[in-house]
C-alpha cells in the first residue's frame, strides 16, 4: 500500500486513533466489526472488547436483523459511496444521531466494509430548517420516531424531514425536496388512491389527508406508511398554500395484518379458498356478470361415497384424498376459474364467462382427470369419483344462494342417478 506519509510523522494507526470520526472495519457476509478506532467505542460509552467482533447491527437502531443487512450489503456494493444515515446506541440507553458512510474493497482475495461514522446531532440541531419560523416544533417532530414532511404549494418544495429519509433508507442529501419525489415512489397500485385523497382534501372535500399504502425503500423494497397531512395555510382566496403531514412505519403491522387476512381466507386442509372468502368471490362473480351481461355458471362438487373411504381407511386417508383431490381441481380447472371448499367433502367451483354446454366440458374433464389418476399407487385406495351439479346464472337466479340452491338440485340428480356423473339444471 503506498504511504502518504513522509518519514518522521505519526504512523497511520495513531492518525485513526486520534480521529474524530469512528471508523469501523466489517465483514459483510456476517456484519462483525473486525476493527475500529478509539472514536468507534468511545463515543458509545464502550470498552474496545464491547465492540470488536460483535455485529455492527448491535450498535444501532435502524437495521433490525441480517436479512435486512443482506439488502444494504447489495447496495453498498453496488455505489461507489452508501450514505446512511441513522441511529447509534449509547451505553447509557441514549441515542446520538449518525451519518454512515461505507465503501467496500477486497483486500489479499477477501471482501471489507469501510464505514466511517461521524456524529451529526449537533448539525440536526444547528440546521437552518431549524431556525425557521417553526424552528421548535419542527425539532420536537423530527426527534419523533415518524417522518414529517412540509409541502410549500406555491413553490413547489417539500420539506423531508431526516426520520422520513431515514425510514426509506436515504441520506440527508439525498430525496430533491419536490413532489415528484413522494410521488414516484408510491407503490403502483397505490398512487391514484393515495393523489386522489390529499386532492380531495385541499378541495376541502375531505376534512383531512389520510392513507395506507406502499413506499418504496433505497433497496427497491415496499415499506407499509400510514400518512396523514392537513392543509395549515391558505392564501386569500382560499386556496392551500402550505401542507404539512406525518408518516408512520406500519410495515410490521401490515404484514402481519394481511397474513392473517390470508389465514382467514384459506382452508388448512386442502389450501383453496374457503367458504367465507369463496362466497364473497361468488357474489363478487355474479355481480361483474350481471353488469356485463356475460354468462357464469357454478358447480357443487360433492365426492362420491367419501364416508366409505374414511371408515375402510381412517380420517388421515380422508383427509389425503381431501388434499389430493383439491389439488387436481385446481389443475383441472382453467386459470380464470375459481374453485374453493364449501365444507366437508363439498367444493364450489366457479366457471368464468361459461354457459351450461362449457361448463359441462370443463366438468367432463374433472371427471376424466380424477379417473386417470393412480390413486391405487398414490394413497393405497380405490378410485376416487365425484358427482358434480351445474347452474347457469339466470335473472331468477341472481342471488348466489338460489344459484347454489339449483346446482345443488342438479347434485342431488347425479347422486341419485348413480353418482360419478355431472348433472345441470337442465336435467331436473
Ligand atoms: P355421497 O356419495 O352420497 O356423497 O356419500 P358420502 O359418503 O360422500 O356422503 P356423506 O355425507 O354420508 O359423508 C360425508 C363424509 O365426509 C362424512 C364425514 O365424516 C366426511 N368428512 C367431512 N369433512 C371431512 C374432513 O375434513 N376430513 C375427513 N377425513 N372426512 C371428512
Ligand atoms: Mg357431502
Ligand atoms: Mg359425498
Amino acid at each position: 500500500m503506498a504511504l502518504a506519509l513522509r518519514d518522521g510523522l505519526p504512523s497511520h494507526a495513531l492518525l485513526f486513533e486520534h480521529l474524530a470520526d469512528a471508523v469501523y472495519l466489517l465483514d459483510p457476509e456476517t456484519s462483525r466489526i473486525l476493527w475500529c478506532n478509539r472514536s468507534a467505542y468511545a463515543d458509545l460509552g464502550l470498552q474496545a472488547e464491547e465492540v470488536l467482533d460483535h455485529s455492527v447491527l448491535s450498535l444501532q437502531k435502524d437495521v433490525t436483523g441480517l436479512p435486512q443487512w443482506k439488502d444494504i450489503a447489495q447496495v453498498i456494493r453496488a455505489s461507489d459511496s452508501y450514505t446512511f444515515v441513522g441511529r447509534h446506541r449509547h451505553k447509557d440507553g441514549g441515542e446520538i444521531a449518525v451519518e454512515v458512510h461505507t465503501t467496500a474493497f477486497t483486500a489479499a482475495g477477501r471482501e471489507y466494509f469501510l464505514s466511517v461514522a461521524r456524529n451529526i446531532s449537533q448539525r440536526e440541531t444547528l440546521d437552518p430548517l431549524h431556525s425557521s419560523r417553526d424552528e421548535r416544533l419542527r425539532f420536537a417532530l423530527d426527534q419523533a420516531m415518524d417522518g414529517l414532511w412540509d409541502w410549500d404549494v406555491v413553490h413547489g418544495t417539500v420539506y423531508f424531514s431526516p426520520q422520513l429519509k431515514r425510514m426509506l433508507g436515504y441520506g440527508p442529501d439525498e430525496m430533491p425536496p419536490r413532489l415528484d419525489t413522494w410521488t414516484r415512489n408510491i407503490h403502483p397500485d397505490d398512487r391514484d388512491q393515495v393523489l386522489s385523497l390529499l386532492e380531495q382534501h385541499m378541495r376541502g372535500r375531505l376534512m383531512r389527508y389520510e392513507a395506507e399504502y406502499r413506499l418504496r425503500n433505497r433497496n427497491g423494497h415496499d415499506v407499509w406508511v400510514h400518512d396523514r397531512g392537513k392543509v395549515c395555510e391558505r392564501d386569500g382566496s382560499g386556496q392551500p398554500t402550505r401542507v404539512v403531514g406525518m408518516v408512520q412505519n406500519i410495515t410490521d403491522r401490515k404484514l402481519l395484518e394481511l397474513r392473517l387476512e390470508k389465514l382467514a381466507s384459506i382452508d388448512d386442509l386442502t389450501e383453496l379458498p374457503n367458504r367465507r372468502a369463496g362466497m364473497a368471490y361468488l357474489n363478487q362473480q355474479i355481480e361483474l356478470a350481471r353488469r356485463a351481461g356475460q354468462p357464469v355458471c357454478v358447480g357443487v362438487l360433492d365426492i362420491d361415497a367419501f364416508k366409505a373411504v374414511n371408515d375402510r381407511f381412517g380420517h388421515a386417508k380422508g383427509d389425503e384424498v381431501l388434499h389430493q383431490v383439491a389439488t387436481l381441481l385446481r389443475q383441472a380447472i382453467r386459470p380464470c376459474d375459481y374453485v374453493f371448499r364449501s365444507g366437508g367433502e363439498e367444493f364450489i367451483l366457479v366457471f368464468h364467462q361459461a354457459g351450461l354446454e362449457t361448463a359441462q366440458a370443463l366438468a367432463a374433464d374433472i371427471h376424466c382427470a380424477l379417473q386417470a389418476k393412480d390413486w391405487e399407487a398414490d394413497l393405497g385406495i380405490d378410485a376416487v369419483t365425484v358427482s358434480i351439479g351445474l347452474a347457469s346464472l339466470t335473472h331468477d337466479l341472481a342471488p348466489a344462494h338460489k344459484l347454489l340452491d339449483a346446482a345443488d338440485l342438479a347434485l342431488y340428480r347425479a347422486k341419485e342417478q348413480g353418482r360419478n356423473r355431472t348433472c345441470s339444471t337442465l336435467d331436473v
